[in-house]
């Protein structure tokens, strides 16, 4: 299905979309391309997912490639990104043999005559080695690397090798940049208040879905949405669930998908299943089902995000764009999007009793849930619609592309 910019207007003005078109029309002819490891399961492909359709529907003529890995190449990729997160690795030379050698592959059949090329995140990194470049090439990272352990210095100092290659290199937060002879911009991430995940749905919608995934509606519903992984927590908030539920009565519903690019959520899924499945108070729920993420988050009294490390964290600005207030971790980008008392509540991450007191506390006022979620969704409207994103990108094209 093809999306229009001017559909757009209703949600963030004529002014922001008047710009785009305007910056638009000057790059007309041109070509770019985003390169990333997958099409679905995160937020870097439900990012691209609208902004290529967007890009081209202004004209500018934008493609899309998606590395092809082995098991064991994301086996290794997905190591380098728990390490930035403050994971060990040992970095051996046969890891990086075969991450590089992937890449090298990748780049015999892979073309690229564009004008400017954006590669996201660590995986596709190290191709621009394969590369005569005769193009801008924008390196986007969407992982918080404000704080290094050893390893993940000592990986990041490998990366270096190959960002200083770029012409810029794009984060989501300031304070994720780094000390490096690379031009560093700030990105903010963005949500499409027009795809299936966010759209309005009507209440018959809401209802089919919930009972089509077997979450029951009797009670109050807690959820998180994220992939199954160690950084998001689901362990964590559990926990939180368990103290709350000894004062309210209410539901848990974990839903998390599988990303292609994401090898260890399997496990992690299995585990929480086979801990946890038992309860009949909890869900936990394997699916990519866009409609059921967004009914889910629409009809929660309570959105978690208790991650413990975060690069953005979209489901936040989902979850605040549907007026449902969010409880989510101090760290990465939650900060960004939730502004303490008066979008949602933000914690520290190992403070499990807050994160409880904060969900009864909206569990048991309408009014503040209210207040939260009106608030929550003004703020995502004026700083992480598509509308905004897609301006940035094209002022960075003006600036790059000759
Ligand atoms: N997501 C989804 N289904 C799931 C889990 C996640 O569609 O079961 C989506 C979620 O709605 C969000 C994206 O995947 O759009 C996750 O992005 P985020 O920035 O929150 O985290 P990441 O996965 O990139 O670490």
């Amino acid at each position: 299905m093809r999306k229009h910019l001017d559909d757009y207007r209703q949600y963030a003005g004529d002014q922001v979309v008047d710009e785009i078109y305007d910056s638009a029309s000057t790059l007309d002819g041109k070509h770019v391309v985003h390169v990333n490891s997958t099409y679905s399961g995160g937020g870097v492909a439900e990012l691209l997912d609208t902004l290529v359709m967007l890009m081209n529907d202004v004209g500018l003529d934008t493609g899309w490639r998606i590395l092809h890995g082995t098991p064991d190449f994301f086996e290794i990729t997905k190591k380098f990104h728990n390490t930035l997160q403050g994971a060990e690795i040992n970095l051996t030379n046969q890891k990086k043999r075969i991450y590089e050698g992937i890449n090298e592959r990748f780049s015999n059949y892979t073309h690229l005559y564009h004008d400017c090329v954006i590669v996201h995140d660590p995986q596709p990194l190290s191709m621009i080695q394969f590369y005569e470049k005769k193009q801008p090439w924008i390196w986007r990272l969407h992982i918080d690397i404000s704080n290094l352990n050893q390893d993940g210095e000592k990986l990041f100092n490998y990366f270096k090798s190959f960002i200083v290659r770029y012409d810029a290199m794009i984060v989501s937060m300031d304070s994720y940049k780094k000390d490096i002879p690379v031009d560093q911009r700030v990105m903010r991430p963005s949500i499409d208040p027009l795809s299936p995940k966010n759209e309005v749905l009507s209440d018959q919608v809401i209802d089919r879905y919930l009972s089509k995934f077997g979450v029951d509606q009797d009670k109050p519903i807690i959820c998180q949405v994220s992939r199954f992984d160690y950084f998001k927590d689901p362990e964590g908030v559990v926990k939180i669930f368990k103290k709350v539920r000894e004062e309210i009565d209410c539901r848990l519903v974990l839903v998390g998908s599988m990303a292609t690019d994401d090898p260890e959520s399997e496990a992690i899924y299995k585990h929480m299943v086979k801990e946890y499945g038992d309860d009949p108070d909890i869900e936990i729920i394997s699916a990519l089902n866009h409609i059921l993420v967004n009914a889910l988050q629409r009809r929660s009294s309570v959105v978690l995000q208790k991650s413990l490390r975060e690069g953005f964290a979209l489901t936040v600005s989902e979850a605040l764009w549907k007026g449902t207030p969010v409880v989510g971790s101090n760290v990465g980008g939650i900060p960004a999007q939730i502004i303490e008392g008066e979008t949602g509540f933000l914690l520290d991450p190992l403070d499990y009793d807050g994160f409880a007191d904060r969900v009864k506390m909206i569990l048991g006022d309408d009014a503040l849930s209210e207040r939260l979620g009106e608030a929550g969704k003004e703020h995502v409207r004026n700083n992480f619609l598509v509308t905004r994103h897609l301006k940035d990108y094209f002022h960075l094209f003006r600036e790059v592309i000759r």
